[in-house]
């Protein structure tokens, strides 16, 4: 079989990490399986959907690393679910409905106030060819209704297990709206058998759809695809995320803050997973390491430092020759050894130019004990220096002054860097040079 999955955001918002979470998942699946990845745009909702959004998800996409291999767009593809709707109509399978939306809510009071579920009562089906054409001459437009089926639908889903969805409890879902715009769940079904997609794998808040859908592809005469349904992000407030959160999960909020795609796609590839966050230079390298059947069924309980985490742990990881480029873009570029040293105390990327900044000056030295911190300057060895020479200096300072530990090296440090944290002065010290190490010792800006 050839694996064939989809991305199917709607353009009526930027992405957000949970979006992003469901992209990474399927281009993960496919590339694993040697398979091919669809974005589709479902841009049916011609009212909120727009160019701009459309143009926001690709950079998005573009962003993460995360490449399509076909494109669709709902819009372009009308004709086609005007096709299979036909063929509904004609199996009697999609029916013509006249209710407005306040007759349907109150209708669904009448059956709130006797405990009885909101669930269509499919009164349509009984109106006469006359009623039907009474509501047309009030100018009244029919919503169309899939019939479904009174059965219990059953499927083995890749995530959840054996899954079955009453369709007595659902109401008969709407494919198309009075104005004749299709809404999501028929054109789905269509792309999903016109694009010969595999594998459904989408978040658990669709396992009801699916149910339906399932009964869709089976009145076309086709073959549901697999489904894998993995279980939702939420926020740390146990809602679920969603636009509403704006910037603070949206892939450009979180770029402009500064993460790193592939810290992103290290943790999402694991979310949800017993499996720990391991940060990896390419989507390639993730996809190598993911398995769809190590995914869990029960929610996950999001906590935005675990960006913070993934973030560091991946910066602390890059070798030099993946920076060389960023480094020198951000005029930074000092060197393998510098890039070493700094790479374990950056949380974010964009830190590094606090450590060029120290390594480079100027740096304003804090000065505790002046006359000791001149003795130690008088004490640096002479250049050339190396790894060895913080050592060959400490033990010289230590035997001078008498002091040792935390009280020895804090004032260096906060006369050598201006800061009381910071990588290790072994490493750090060569960098900064004889010059202006002895200069900051004796409180000079340099
Ligand atoms: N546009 C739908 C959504 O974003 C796609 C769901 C699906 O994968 O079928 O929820």
């Amino acid at each position: 079989m050839t694996v064939t999955v989809r991305f199917a955001p709607s353009p009526t918002g930027r992405l957000h990490i949970g979006n992003a979470r469901a992209a990474l998942i399927n281009r993960l699946f496919a590339t694993r399986a040697g398979g091919r990845f669809l974005l589709r745009f479902d841009d049916t909702d011609t009212e909120r959907s727009s160019a701009d959004y459309e143009q926001g998800i690709y950079e998005d996409l573009a962003w993460l690393g995360i490449h399509h291999d076909l494109t669709d767009h709902q819009s372009a593809r009308i004709r086609r679910y005007e096709e299979a709707a036909a063929k509904l109509r004609e199996s009697g399978r999609l029916y013509p409905c006249y209710e407005t939306a306040e007759e349907l809510e109150r209708k669904r009071k009448r059956q709130h106030a006797r405990g009885l579920p909101p669930v269509y009562d499919r009164a349509a089906l009984l109106l006469s060819d006359a009623e039907r054409a009474a509501f047309e001459a009030e100018g009244r437009r029919p919503h169309w209704r899939f019939k479904l089926d009174a059965i219990v639908v059953r499927f083995a889903d890749i995530i959840c297990g054996d899954t079955h969805i009453d369709a007595k409890s659902l109401s008969d879902p709407v494919l198309i709206r009075e104005d004749g715009r299709f809404l999501y769940t028929l054109p789905s079904v269509v792309d999903d058998v016109d694009f010969a997609i595999s594998h459904v794998i989408r978040g658990a808040d669709h396992l009801t759809n699916t149910g339906v859908q399932i009964q869709i592809f089976e009145a076309l005469g086709a073959t549901p695809p697999l489904f894998a349904h993995y279980s939702l992000m939420q926020g740390p407030d146990g809602r679920p995320m969603s636009k509403r959160d704006g910037d603070l999960y949206s892939l450009e909020g979180l770029r402009s803050r500064g993460y790193e795609p592939m810290a992103l796609n290290a943790l999402l590839a694991r979310l949800g997973t017993p499996d720990p966050v391991e940060p990896r230079l390419t989507i390639g390298e993730l996809a190598a390491a993911f398995d769809l059947g190590k995914f869990g069924k029960s929610d996950i309980r999001f906590d935005p430092a675990d960006i913070d985490k993934a973030n560091a742990a991946f910066l602390h990881m890059l070798p030099y020759e993946a920076v060389v480029g960023r480094l020198g873009a951000s005029g930074c570029d000092l060197g393998p050894l510098f890039w070493e040293t700094v790479r374990p105390n950056l949380a974010k990327f964009g830190d590094v130019s606090l450590w060029a900044q120290v390594v480079n000056g100027p740096v304003t030295p804090v000065i505790g004990d002046a006359a000791m911190l001149i003795r130690a300057a008088e004490l640096l060895p002479s250049e050339p220096w190396d790894g060895e020479t913080w050592g060959v200096w400490a033990e010289r300072v230590k035997a001078v002054s008498g002091l040792k530990g935390r009280s020895l090296f804090m004032p260096l440090r906060l006369a050598l860097t201006g800061l009381d944290h910071g990588p290790e002065l072994k490493n750090l010290l060569p960098l900064i040079g004889r010059e202006r190490a002895s200069a900051r010792l004796r409180g000079e800006t340099r």
